[in-house]
This record gives structure tokens, C-alpha cells and sequence, in this order.
């Protein structure tokens, strides 16, 4: 039964009922009233009908009596015109005289109506007549004692027929029947008496009254009914109509949310309790459409995300570029406030160096910690990832260091990339195979515990206190040497051989960070460790290419590059730019006394020796030998004779310290320099460095240990 039907049944019932039971009281008290109302019609009708009987049975007696008096005082003459006179009145219909002493021969004397034959009903009668002929009439007598002793009798009547009932009926207002012995009895009325009573008198009477008709009440009652109802039943179907309408809209609309369909909205009709949901709904509905819409914006947001992680990964190899978006990502995944990216800094494997930071939680910028330091420090030491809460500046038992962002939450996921190849123990292990931080296990089983630190996910329930560096190691690259520089493509590691670590600070929705944050983490840092690694390693074959091995200085290929791309730039800008050539003095010398080893030893002192001297965007060139070269661009020759100056001065000042065989040694060097200037002594690479070579001649000419300037 659906809820209009059952509010439809509700309301006729508290409506209908009522009205049915009112309906019917009214109808039982009209009926007693009508009942009532016929009874006392039809004793009014009787009452009169006996006191008109009285009154006119006491006319005939007082007419009898008149009669008889008139003739008792001797004056039959007066008797009969008294007689006369009554009939002429209307008192009576007729008087008979009879055994009159004057009148000696019967039948006496009748005055008015011919006294009728049949039975006449005395009016000193008190009881109902029952005899057994027709009654005729209503009769009284007076007699008289004649003189001789004889008895004179004056009987006067009224005729009973039908104008005597038609008379009685309408003083009554009644209908009336003569009940006598007669065949058809006499009658007035009749036709629409609707209740019959009988009369107290001597006469017997039916008396009919009209009953009250109640019927037509009855009709009207039951219209009246009927139209109720018919109003009931439409105001109550309104009623379920209207208030189950916007119920059924209600269900319409949550059918199309269901359905996928945010946009609806439902009609809010009025400001009952239906409206207040319907407002409610509507509410609802657009929340949640806003929410959509943000986790929709957040998950294009993500893609975009991640696809410039995929471009950014493969199109660059811009070491702090790549961490910068991996960082960035990796917040926006797992919906932190701030965040780092630290790595072993390749000047000082001891400590870590950011190399990425987004969120203001206060970093100082770069910031750099120490390797078992603070709470970052110490889960690089470990090689554990870790997740959790930091209250008052502590993670389990660590303390927060200065150099530390003061966060409340925190989850941190070191990486370790490819593990380095350890040749004296596992020859032709391919370092690739171990880890890229994607979970798999190493595929040679002999290393036992040879899980990769990014797998030690003991991030569930993983107390700071637990994280003991040497639970979280892995033995079988734990107790090796640190990768030498250049050993597999120079990325430094922490001793549980950590390249780095991806941390992120409080959570934007406020809560803390999750173990599932950790697996994502670990993605990220998977990546960030692939890009470390392959970005250094693309420096360092670049390096190699472009450096000179003893020295470190940049080599002769790297040389010609750079004089060329600076003759072009000294040419279009109109600027000079200066070129030094150095040679040392006598160097055969060293070499022949002290062996090749001290003179590679005093090449490397002078290498230092010259960087220290230059500026940051001056380039410092191996030429070849014994002989190196500097380029200063924009300086002109003045500028580069104050260098070149400084340079001899920096050479000779202090003696070389060398090691041979038989112990440390002290040197005297010098060098000799020429000095030449692109766009004064020669417009390009090559001229420059002829130039160049010939000032350096001039310098060794005059004695060494000088410099010279080309001539023009
Ligand atoms: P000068 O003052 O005229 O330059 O005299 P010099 O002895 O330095 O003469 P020159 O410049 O011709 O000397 C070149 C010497 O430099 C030859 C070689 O013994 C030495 N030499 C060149 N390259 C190297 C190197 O890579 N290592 C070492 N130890 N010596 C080198
Ligand atoms: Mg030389
Ligand atoms: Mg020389």
C-alpha cells in the first residue's frame, strides 16, 4: 500500500467516520422527533374529538330539556316552536314529541329532520357502543308527567352521516371513520392519514392523523452525506497528493544522483518540513558535486602531474629540475604541506644536502644535516622508512635538529637505486639487477638477507624507536667500502648506502600520514634514485670526456670549444676577452731528477694553484704536457697582466711539496706566461692561442718566470 493511499485512507476515516456517525444520530432524532410530533397530533385530535362529541351531546340534552321545559309549564304550542326554534338554529337536527297528553293519538309530533330509522347512541352513554346496527344518530330525551299520569318524551338528535363526520373532522383537523356494523363504513378523509388512534366517546371513531414524513429528511440527510464524502475524499486525495508530490520528486532526484547525475535539483515547495528536506537535498547534492569536482580537478591535477614526471624524466637531465618535480608530485599525491629532498652531499659524504624543498614549514635553504643526525639524519643512517607523529620536536626517541622543519607530521622513504657491484665478491653480478626500488627480490638467493634497504618496508606499526641502523642494514653491502668516486658513476652514499632521502611534512587535510603513504613514497623515491644516479652518471662520463684525468682541469677538446664559442661571442660583442698561456720553467728538470711521478705531482699543485687564482667564470684548460692555458673573458690585456702577475707570484711564492720514493721534497717552480686578447691581437680561437704561445715565447726569452704580452 503506497503512502497516498495510505494518507488518502487515513484522513476519510478521521473524516468520514464522524460525519457517518453524526449523520446517523441525526437521522434516529428526527425520527423520535416525528414520532413525537405524531403522537401529539393525534392526541390533540382525539382530545377534540371527544370534547366537540361532549359539547354537542350536551346541546341535544339541553335541547331535550328546553323542549320539555316549555312544555311542562302547559304550553305545547311553546314546546313545539322552542323545537322549532333549536332545529331552525342548527342546535339539532330534530326533536320528536311523543306520548304528548294533548295529543291523543300517537305518533306525536316531529319538528325538523324526519327522526332515521336505525340505532341511535344515547349521549348519556358512557360507554363505547357496541350494538349491532348502523348508527344513525346522537340522541337525548327529557320526559314529562302528563296530567293523567302518562309520561310526554322530547327526543332531540343530531343525524350521524356524513356531513356530521365531515363537520367533527374539520374542527378535529382529523380523518375519521365510523367504525360501526355497516358494510361500508362512513368516511372524511383517509387518503393520507399516516396513523389511526380511536376516539375515548361512546361513538366509535377512527381518527386519523397525518404522520410525519420523515423520508424526505432522510434523502436530504443522506445528499448531505454524500456531498461530505465527496468533499472528503477529494480534499484527502489533495492531501496525499500534495504532500506525497514532492516526496516522489525527493525519490525521482535521488534515482538520478544514484544514477550518476549530480546536477539535479528538486523544487523546493513552501517552508513545511518536505521543504527543509528538499533544501537539505539540494545542499547535498551540490556539496558533493563540489567534491567531484575537487577529487576530479585533483586527479587531472595528478595526471598533469604525472606526466610532466614522465617528460621532465626523460626529456631532462637537470639533476635539481628532475628532484624538483618527483618532490612535487609526491605532495600532491600524498597531499602533504611541505617537503624535501635530501641527497648525500657529494662534497661530504657524512652529511645530507637538500637539493629540492617546496612548503613553507620553515627550511632554511640549503639546508644540510649530519648523517645520524635530528630525525632526517637518522632514518638516512638506518635506510628504514618511517611515518608518524613528531611531538615536541620529537620522532620516537629522536630529536628534531635545528636545520630540521618543525612539523608534527612526517613520513620520510630513503632510497638507494642501484646497489653498487661489489667485484671481489660476486663476480659478473649485474648491479642493475638488485633494486630499482620496485620491490624485487635479488635474484641470487645466497645473499640470504640480501633484501634492498627500499624494501625494508617495516613501516606498519614502525615505532622511531625501532629503527636501529643495524636492524635496518643489509649486511652483504653494509660492511663494504664506500663507492669510490667514479666507481659506478659517482653518486655518494650513506654507509647503509642511501643516496638520499624524500621526506614530507604535514598532511593538508590535517591527518597523519599513512602506511599507504609510504608505498607511494617509495615510487617517488624509486624514480628520484634512478634520476640521481643516471643524471650523475651522465656527468661524470660527460666530465671524463671533457676533463683531463691527472690535473681535473678541463681538457684540450673542451679547450678549442671554449675559445671558439668565446672568440664568437668576444667578436659580436665587441668585448675582449684574454688568453694565458703557462709553461713551466725548466721542467725536463724535474723530471729528470726527481722521476715522472713528482712531475705529475707538481702538474696537479699548479692546477690548484692556478684555480685558486682565477675567478668563477674564468676556465682553467689542460693544453697539453706541461703547458696550460687560461681563458679570462671580458678582460682586457691590463686586466690579464694583474692575473697573469698573480699567478707567477702564486707559484713561486710557496714551494711545491712533493713525495718520491725516498720521502718529501720541496720545490722551486716557475712558470712563464703570455698573454694574448681576442679582438686586440687576434679575432679567432686560433689566432688567439698563436698569439698567445708567442708571449709565452717572448716571456721564456726574457728570462722566465715573467709574462709577457703579444704584440700587435
Ligand atoms: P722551458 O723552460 O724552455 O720550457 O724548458 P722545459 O724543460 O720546460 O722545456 P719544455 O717545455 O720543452 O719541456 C717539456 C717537458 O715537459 C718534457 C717532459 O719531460 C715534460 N712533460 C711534458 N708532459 C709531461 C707530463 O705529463 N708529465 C711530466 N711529469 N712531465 C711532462
Ligand atoms: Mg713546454
Ligand atoms: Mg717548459
Amino acid at each position: 500500500m503506497s503512502l497516498r493511499s495510505r494518507l488518502t485512507t487515513a484522513f476519510l476515516v478521521v473524516v468520514l467516520g464522524p460525519v457517518l456517525v453524526g449523520a446517523v444520530f441525526v437521522a434516529a432524532v428526527m425520527s423520535h422527533l416525528a414520532d413525537s410530533r405524531g403522537e401529539a397530533l393525534a392526541d390533540s385530535a382525539v382530545t377534540m374529538v371527544d370534547s366537540t362529541l361532549g359539547t354537542i351531546c350536551e346541546r341535544i340534552q339541553a335541547s331535550a330539556a328546553a323542549v320539555a321545559l316549555n312544555y311542562r309549564n302547559g304550553d305545547q304550542e311553546n314546546a313545539v316552536e322552542m323545537a322549532q326554534l333549536l332545529v331552525d338554529r342548527e342546535v339539532v337536527d330534530g326533536v320528536v314529541f311523543s306520548s304528548l297528553a294533548s295529543v291523543s293519538t300517537d305518533p306525536g309530533i316531529d319538528i325538523g329532520a324526519e327522526a332515521p330509522d336505525g340505532s341511535w347512541v344515547d349521549c348519556g352513554e358512557t360507554v363505547a357502543y357496541a350494538g349491532t346496527e348502523p348508527i344513525v344518530a346522537l340522541g337525548a330525551q327529557a320526559e314529562v308527567q302528563n296530567a293523567d299520569g302518562s309520561t310526554a318524551v322530547f327526543s332531540a338528535f343530531r343525524e350521524v352521516d356524513q356531513e356530521f363526520l365531515a363537520r367533527l373532522s374539520r374542527v378535529a383537523d382529523a380523518d375519521l371513520i365510523l367504525q360501526d356494523t355497516r358494510p361500508t363504513p362512513i368516511e372524511v378523509g383517509s387518503a393520507d392519514a399516516g396513523r389511526w388512534d380511536f376516539t375515548d366517546s361512546f361513538l366509535p371513531l377512527s381518527i386519523g392523523t397525518v404522520a410525519t414524513d420523515v423520508t424526505p429528511m432522510y434523502w436530504t440527510l443522506a445528499a448531505m452525506v454524500f456531498a461530505s464524502a465527496l468533499c472528503a475524499v477529494g480534499l484527502a486525495s489533495w492531501l496525499a497528493r500534495s504532500t506525497t508530490r514532492p516526496l516522489a520528486e525527493l525519490s525521482a532526484a535521488a534515482e538520478r544522483v544514484a544514477r550518476g547525475d549530480l546536477t539535479v535539483r528538486v523544487p523546493v515547495h513552501g517552508r513545511d518540513e518536505v521543504a527543509h528536506l528538499a533544501f537539505a537535498f539540494n545542499r547535498m547534492t551540490a556539496q558533493t558535486q563540489s567534491y567531484v569536482n575537487a577529487l576530479t580537478a585533483s586527479r587531472d591535477q595528478m595526471r598533469g602531474q604525472l606526466g610532466r614526471l614522465g617528460q621532465t624524466l626523460t626529456a631532462t637531465l637537470d639533476l635539481d629540475r628532475i628532484l624538483e618535480v618527483i618532490l612535487d608530485t609526491a605532495m600532491v599525491t600524498a597531499g602533504a604541506e611541505a617537503g624535501v629532498i635530501m641527497l648525500v652531499d657529494v662534497d661530504d659524504a657524512d652529511q645530507l644536502r637538500e637539493r629540492a624543498g617546496e612548503g613553507d614549514l620553515g627550511i632554511t635553504e640549503p639546508a644540510t644535516i649530519r648523517i645520524g643526525e635530528g630525525i632526517i639524519g637518522a632514518i638516512a643512517a638506518a635506510g628504514v622508512p618511517a611515518h608518524g607523529r613528531i611531538i615536541d620536536g620529537h620522532f620516537g626517541d629522536r630529536r628534531r635538529a635545528d636545520t630540521e622543519p618543525d612539523a608534527h607530521t612526517i613520513v620520510a622513504v630513503p632510497f638507494s637505486g642501484r646497489q653498487p657491484v661489489d667485484h671481489e665478491r660476486s663476480s659478473g653480478r649485474q648491479p642493475v639487477d638488485h633494486e630499482r626500488s620496485s620491490g624485487r627480490q635479488p635474484v641470487d638467493h645466497e645473499r640470504s638477507s640480501g633484501r634492498q634497504p627500499a624494501d625494508q618496508d617495516r613501516s606498519t606499526g614502525l615505532n622511531p624507536a625501532d629503527q636501529d641502523p643495524s636492524t635496518g642494514s643489509h649486511p652483504a653491502e653494509h660492511d663494504r667500502a664506500r663507492p669510490a668516486d667514479g666507481e659506478y658513476g659517482g653518486a655518494p652514499r650513506t654507509d647503509a648506502g642511501v643516496l638520499g632521502v624524500l621526506v614530507l611534512y604535514n598532511r593538508i587535510a590535517g591527518d597523519d600520514f599513512e602506511p599507504g603513504d609510504v608505498d607511494t613514497l617509495k615510487t617517488f623515491a624509486g624514480q628520484a634514485s634512478v634520476a640521481v644516479e643516471n643524471v650523475l652518471l651522465h656527468r661524470h662520463a660527460e666530465r671524463l670526456s671533457v676533463t683531463d684525468p691527472l690535473t681535473g682541469l678541463w681538457n684540450y677538446r673542451f679547450m678549442q670549444t671554449s675559445l671558439r664559442r668565446e672568440a664568437e661571442r668576444s667578436r659580436r660583442y665587441q668585448r675582449p676577452s684574454a688568453l694565458l698561456a703557462i709553461d713551466l720553467d725548466r721542467f725536463k728538470d724535474v723530471n729528470d731528477t726527481y722521476g715522472h711521478p713528482v712531475g705529475d705531482q707538481v702538474l696537479s699543485e699548479l692546477a690548484r694553484r692556478i684555480t685558486g687564482q682565477i675567478r668563477e667564470v674564468d676556465l682553467a684548460f689542460r693544453h697539453g704536457g706541461e703547458e696550460f692555458m687560461v681563458l679570462l673573458p671580458e678582460t682586457d690585456a691590463a686586466g690579464a697582466s694583474v692575473v697573469a702577475d698573480r699567478l707567477g707570484k702564486a707559484v713561486n711564492a710557496r714551494k711545491f711539496k712533493v713525495n718520491d720514493a725516498s720521502g718529501g721534497r720541496e720545490l722551486n717552480i716557475t712558470v712563464s706566461i703570455g698573454i694574448a686578447v681576442l679582438g686586440e691581437h687576434a679575432e679567432t680561437a686560433t689566432g688567439v692561442l698563436a698569439a698567445a704561445d708567442e708571449a709565452l715565447y717572448a716571456a721564456k726569452a726574457a728570462g722566465r718566470d715573467t709574462w709577457r704580452v703579444a704584440v700587435v
